[in-house]
């Protein structure tokens, strides 16, 4: 069964387990500079590597791993 869900923004929790630990997910040769480093320690964002799909997706939940989209924004298509 396939799954997905579309924010516009960042959701507070959850979908599937309601949890609120919802990390961003960056795409791309990302050096995390200390800071970063920290912030990932911190689950507010993850690195997803520079692997390009049709769609990726932008937010993942840290507790059971659901993944969550962005619908297309046309403000950023070089994100697509
Ligand atoms: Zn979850």
């Amino acid at each position: 069964m396939f799954l997905q869900w579309d924010y516009e923004t960042k959701p507070d929790n959850c979908p599937l387990c309601g949890g609120t630990k919802i990390a961003e997910i960056l795409y791309g040769l990302i050096r995390p500079t200390p800071e970063q480093h920290k912030e990932i320690a911190d689950g507010k964002w993850i690195m997803g590597g520079c692997l390009m799909h049709p769609k990726l997706a932008k937010w993942v939940c840290l507790t059971c791993n659901a993944r969550m989209y962005k619908p297309y924004d046309k403000n950023n298509p070089k994100a697509y």
